[in-house]
């Protein structure tokens, strides 16, 4: 069959229903007990090759579907769902790291992902440093022996610089060293993580489906996807460890987010990159961050990986003149806009970030050249009204 596209991938996926069960919808398969037909069956060994229903934390009929589905959007061979995004960051770095390693953050890694490695992972013996995702050469330098994963993240959390991702990846693969990459802002829709140039990708790939790939703002969920059998061996083990299994009524709000995420994902970056460069002629706006746009962090990068995809997300930095109060009572003004955490809902959301203590290595920009920054999460509002909503609120700045 030629290669179909996303949304037909994930609406016409495999699935067999009951006979006689015409439905389109997987069913909600809810158990915590999982019935053994006799005491020979409870005895017999687990398999690794054959799905055995044992116990409703491991898998069910509708985790293992998701998890199919999942792996078809990322394009990889496995899947292993998590209670959150964060859950999936814990999972990848618990499984592929070892007391006495070390791990290499972007230093615009996704605020959680610090947290998890500076508290957690350091408590047990697993030391961290944090690379410039724009300068490869640099990164090379610091690789080491101890050096066992780097993290990517395409684009950053807040700033949105688009990494040297091919000249990150080509290091880490000269020296043998894993990759994970955060891909909740690709979303599978952007790029292929595990392809992003010929016989070059990232070795795990996970993502929040707490965002697109629920889309309705009302479901926490993570994915971790690798096309290797025994990285997904060290995953599923951890995740057996972990005792991480996924809600079904959860398990099937993100089924039935998935048939429209391709769709969802292209309006909500038409609608972003639209209002991304509305902002860039305002005159209280210093800079609007987002990869797409020339003059970005990293905007050279993304056109090398990723021209067909550019989320939702930008962050705009007011003009140094503007106090935190200032640009505080800007988004307090907005009306279409929401305050508050997570992104790829229905509903447009904006933030104002001090990134002072969230950083180790200078921003790119200086405190002349730009000062609060508010990020900006793009829903599915008619653009109009979130543009007009913009604009009264920018009159607050003058
Ligand atoms: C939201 C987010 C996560 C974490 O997802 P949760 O489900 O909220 O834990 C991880 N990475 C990125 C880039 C995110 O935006």
């Amino acid at each position: 069959m030629t290669k179909r596209g996303k949304s037909t991938e994930l609406i016409h996926h495999d699935y067999q229903p009951p006979t006689g069960w015409g439905a389109v919808p997987v069913p909600v398969y809810k158990a915590s007990t999982v019935l053994f037909p006799d005491t020979a069956a409870l005895h017999r060994p687990r398999s690794r090759e054959a799905v055995t229903y044992r116990y409703g934390l491991q898998c069910t009929p509708g985790s293992l579907t998701l998890a199919a589905r999942i792996a078809t959007l990322e394009q990889a061979q496995h899947c292993v769902l998590v209670p959150s995004g964060l859950a999936a960051i814990t999972l990848t770095s618990m499984s592929l790291l070892k007391p006495g390693d070390e791990v290499l953050l972007p230093d615009n890694v996704y605020g959680q992902n610090r947290h998890v490695t500076t508290g957690l992972l350091s408590r047990l013996g697993i030391q961290h440093r944090f690379y410039d995702p724009l300068d490869a050469a640099a990164f090379e330098a610091m690789l080491s022996d101890r050096t066992r994963l780097v993290w990517l993240e395409a684009a950053g959390s807040i700033t949105m610089e688009f990494p040297d991702v091919l000249g990150l990846l080509r290091a880490c693969q000269a020296r043998g060293v894993l990759t994970a990459m955060d891909n909740t802002w690709g979303a599978g829709m952007a790029f292929n993580a595990f392809e992003l140039a010929p016989g070059l990708g990232v070795d795990v790939s996970m993502q929040a489906l707490t965002k697109f790939a629920s889309g309705g703002a009302d479901v926490l969920m993570g994915a971790v996807c690798t096309r290797n059998a025994d990285l997904h061996r060290r995953l599923d083990e951890m995740y057996e460890f972990l005792g991480y299994g996924v809600g079904q009524n959860d398990v099937e709000a993100v089924l039935r987010g998935l048939p429209s995420l391709a769709l969802r994902y292209r309006a909500q970056e038409a609608t972003a990159l639209d209002l991304a460069r509305w902002m860039q002629q305002q005159p209280a706006v210093a800079r609007v961050l987002h990869p797409a746009l020339p003059g970005s962090p990293g905007h050279e990068y993304w056109k090398a990986v990723s021209p067909a995809g550019s989320s939702c997300l930008f962050s705009a930095v007011f003009k140094p003149g503007y106090s935190a109060r200032q640009v505080d009572a800007f988004v307090d003004a907005l009306r279409c806009f929401g305050i508050g955490y997570s992104w790829a809902g229905p509903m447009s959301l904006a933030v104002p970030y001090d990134l002072s203590r969230s950083r180790s290595l200078p921003l790119p920009w200086t405190p002349q050249e730009g000062g609060t920054l508010v990020r900006f999460a793009i829903g599915l509002e008619d653009v109009e009204d979130l543009r007009a909503d913009l604009a009264q609120a920018l009159t607050l700045l003058g």
